[in-house]
């Protein structure tokens, strides 16, 4: 009876919450990791971690449940951790999400640790406002990313606030390297599937003021404030990073693509159309460079 009422407890948080054995093997899956992740406990339990089901990366983009599982570490020293990983949604993207990790003791000994899981994306989707005038106008309908009128409306209210204030932003060009390939591999269907996989990430990879919206076709542009090079160049790197391990899962199997991203940041004398431009540089450096890579286009 004990048992069963902590397990009641267990499925009525929010935070995702898995055991493990000391072999790493999953005994134990609530329903909110049911719905974070999208697997259901019966696909998940008797599995192992380094089955790499969830394929946990890190912010450098390492692979942790084949190298530097949290949970190894600590059935291994006992201390509990916390780090903020990446982990992939049965559908191929990418979310994030603060893990912490203690260990399970039974007569002293561990015999196996628990990890819990929040959701920390900001959902950025735009306008969750249930204002459907606003959605109708600002909304990409394949996506749900904003689209290139909200994101010219955004960039205007940012200029504002640079010339009164003196707030830099920054803005980053995305485009999907060689897309007509999946098109033409895997069909048109695909391709838009595989669009929205990728919107996915952005808009999980957002903070609380970023916005990344859908510029046209297979091009995105996303919006940033209060940075400076160093900063956009690390968190390009990481949404870069964040696409390339993630994948569409599809009847032809997981399809992955990479992005190139250019960067520019505001200068006085400038508008918004030189920005755009000049960022529109630094994306053809990137394809030029090789693709699957950021590259930064100074004043
Ligand atoms: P590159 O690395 O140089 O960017 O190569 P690319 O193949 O991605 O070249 P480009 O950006 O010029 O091509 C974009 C392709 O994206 C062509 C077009 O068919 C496809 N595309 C644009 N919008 C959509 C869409 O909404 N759905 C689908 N499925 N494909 C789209
Ligand atoms: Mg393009
Ligand atoms: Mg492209």
């Amino acid at each position: 009876m004990w048992k069963n009422m902590c397990i009641k407890i267990l499925n009525g948080i929010s935070e995702g919450v898995y055991f493990v054995d000391i072999n790493r093997k999953i005994n134990f899956w609530n329903q909110s990791a049911e719905k974070i992740t999208g697997y259901k406990s019966e696909e998940v339990i008797k599995k192992y971690c380094y089955d790499n089901i969830l394929n946990h990366v890190d912010e450098n983009g390492l692979k942790l449940c084949i190298n530097g599982c949290p949970l190894l570490e600590t059935i291994n020293d006992g201390y509990p951790r916390e780090r903020k990983i990446y982990l992939k949604h049965k559908n191929g993207y990418r979310i994030p999400v603060i893990v912490k990790v203690v260990p399970v003791y039974e007569d002293e000994k561990i015999i196996g640790a628990v990890e819990t899981f929040t959701d920390v994306s900001i959902n950025k989707m735009l306008l969750k406002s249930n204002n459907d005038l606003m959605e109708k106008i600002f909304k990409d309908d394949l996506t749900n990313l904003p689209n290139r009128k909200y994101l010219n409306s955004h960039l205007d209210s940012l200029m504002t606030k640079y010339k009164s204030l003196n707030i830099v932003f920054g803005i980053m060009f995305f485009d999907i390297d060689f897309f007509k390939k999946v098109n033409d591999n895997y069909g048109h269907n695909v391709g838009d599937e595989v669009l929205k996989m990728v919107a996915m990430v952005f808009n999980n990879a957002c903070r609380d003021n970023d916005v990344i919206g859908r510029w046209g076709g297979e091009e995105f542009i996303g919006v940033f404030e209060n940075v400076n090079e160093e900063k956009m160049l690390q968190i390009a790197e990481k949404i870069r990073m964040l696409v390339e391990n993630s994948e569409f899962n599809s009847e032809f199997g997981g399809i992955k693509v990479t992005i190139s991203i250019g960067i520019s940041l505001i200068e006085d004398d400038e508008n918004i159309e030189e920005l755009i431009k000049r960022a529109d540089e630094g994306l053809y450096l990137a394809k030029n460079n090789g693709r699957n890579r950021v590259e930064l286009k100074k004043w």
